[in-house]
């Protein structure tokens, strides 16, 4: 008998996640999916397995690519809101989103 995954996962597509967990509760419409996702370790788990809150997690592998997707959103967005071209609110909100990015990433080391 071969060893079970007990392990939680986070999904590879983590943007597309925010994305439609955004429009379902803005909507109320639960978006159709497929019953299985790619992880971020690339494996095939069905959303039972799978988790964005870096408390459930368990695989390392997976802990380490969302740290980095995280620290990387977190970058991006601390570069964008230095462009002078940006009105000042969108600039704060580009500054708020680096900040609770880099907060994620760090919560999932
Ligand atoms: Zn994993």
């Amino acid at each position: 008998m071969g060893k079970r995954d007990e392990l939680i996962h986070v999904p590879k597509r983590i943007w597309h996640k925010h994305i439609q967990q955004a429009l379902e509760a803005y909507t109320g419409i639960e978006s159709e999916q497929s019953k299985q996702t790619t992880t971020g370790c690339n494996k095939r788990r069905n959303w039972e397995r799978v988790s964005l809150n870096p408390w459930d997690v368990t695989c390392i592998e997976c802990r380490e690519f969302a740290h980095a997707t995280y620290l990387n959103r977190s970058l991006i967005a601390a570069g964008a809101a230095k462009n002078d071209f940006l009105p000042e609110a969108i600039k704060q909100e580009l500054k708020e989103e680096s900040e609770s990015a880099a907060l994620v990433a760090k919560a999932f080391t």
